[in-house]
């Protein structure tokens, strides 16, 4: 089974509940869902002319659509050749689950790593039992695509960007529609702007949520 990566680099987890936590960070490529504020827009599509060669890959320091075809055992290699030390990997995207990645969870639990996919929960969530699952709930994106009620069951967080109050009506929705009552929330600020972040923490206090607030944006990390 070949991947298509956009980037992997290592960094701390900037977002819910593993904030702090160094990771290796795998970006696959492709992603329809199409939410306005999406600030990986370069993952959207897949063109051909855009694949590149591990060495090109290599070479790859700017944000672009190219992407690489990687196995699991390849991108283990990387791992040891870039002397990455984190032990958590976050499979972010893009979408990563239009991929089944069961098989990628299992080889890297096989050598000892802990694995994370972050996803908006519009395509069925396909992983080891072990990894957890980090939803971002997307309604009404352009891509019109739904959230599936088994990735709300699967979740072992539910993180939701806000900027506006209605954002905080729609997931008190989804939580009382799906029963969610008892899944861990955290909310996240838009863009670091100043209201959205106001208004996160007025909503986590009377909700009794938690805030997430993209820490590897305030430290200027990748
Ligand atoms: S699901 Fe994620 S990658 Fe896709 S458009 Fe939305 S924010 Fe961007």
């Amino acid at each position: 089974m070949k991947y298509k990566i956009n980037e992997i680099f290592e960094s701390l987890q900037g977002e819910g509940t593993f904030t702090g936590k160094p990771s290796i960070f795998v970006r696959l490529q492709e992603c329809p869902v199409g939410c306005a504020w999406c600030d990986t827009k370069h993952t959207w599509e897949v063109s051909l002319e855009d694949e590149i060669k591990k060495p090109q890959f290599d070479l790859k320091k700017e944000e672009s659509t190219k992407w690489c075809s990687f196995t699991s055992a390849q991108l283990l290699n990387l791992f040891s050749e870039r002397g990455y030390k984190a032990k958590h990997i976050v499979i972010t995207g893009g979408e990563p689950c239009m991929y089944d990645l069961t098989d990628l969870c299992h080889a890297f639990e096989a050598q000892g790593y802990g694995c994370q996919v972050e996803t908006s929960g519009t395509f069925e969530i396909k992983v080891s039992k072990d990894c957890w699952v980090t939803l971002s709930p997307k309604i009404n994106m352009k891509g019109g695509y739904q959230v599936l009620s088994s990735s709300y069951q699967l979740a072992s967080e539910i993180k939701y960007p806000v900027a506006r109050q209605s954002h905080v009506d729609d997931l008190q929705q989804i939580i009382h529609d799906n029963g969610l009552e008892h899944k861990k929330v955290y909310l996240q600020p838009i863009s670091m702007k100043p209201a959205a972040t106001a208004l996160a923490i007025k909503s986590c206090i009377e909700n009794n949520w938690m805030l997430s607030v993209q820490l590897h944006k305030y430290l200027d990390i990748e």
